[in-house]
């Protein structure tokens, strides 16, 4: 079995757009290292980023942002996808409702993911429910995950850990664990 990177909203507006925050930026270098590792190792790399239509619930809450079809929308140039990788999108909170992410990572026999990107409290925290309700092995990358705020961040690391029973390793930690493995498979 294999794992996933789960790459959450790493896209234009979260970033550099409408929902910027500086906070957002600082996690672009350890997810590119995480996500080459992944790569490499013969793990998966699934991004989920926001593509919404216009009567989507969560705009009445945050505003209109990253709509589908827009530049807004496009994940971040740092962070492009690559072959082989997997890219889904979503109109909710979670990147598992209705997004086909389940059967993906069924198919490609993946049993536990590592998440990543935006917002910890937020969308991080829905996606690692849904992924905790399947039965998925959890792991959160603490320095690939951001948020508005220290609390929010904080918060949202600690509610994942301690209700969805969810590992937090860093990024250096999550890509020493697969080198290891692969050792000990050759
Ligand atoms: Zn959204």
């Amino acid at each position: 079995m294999k794992e996933a990177v789960v790459v959450v909203d790493m896209v234009y507006d979260f970033v550099y757009g409408i929902l910027q925050t500086d906070r957002a930026q600082k996690i672009i270098p350890p997810i590119q290292s995480l996500i080459k590792a992944a790569r490499e190792s013969g793990n998966e790399v699934v991004y989920v980023g926001d593509a919404h239509l216009p009567t989507d619930p969560e705009l009445e809450v945050f505003g209109e942002h990253a709509m589908k079809g827009t530049p807004e929308a496009e994940t971040i140039k740092e962070l492009q996808p690559q072959e082989g990788d997997h890219v889904l999108e979503k109109r909710t909170y979670s990147a598992f409702f209705e997004t086909g992410l389940d059967l993906l990572l069924r198919r490609l026999n993946v049993d536990s993911i590592v998440i990543t990107g935006l917002h910890t409290h937020i969308c991080c925290r829905h996606t690692a429910a849904d992924a905790f309700h399947k039965g998925y092995g959890l792991t959160i990358a603490s320095d690939c995950v951001e948020a508005l705020t220290d609390e929010d961040h904080n918060s949202g690391l600690e509610y994942i850990k301690t209700i969805y029973n969810a590992k937090s390793l860093t990024s250096g930690e999550i890509i020493e664990s697969w080198a290891t493995g692969s050792k000990v498979k050759i």
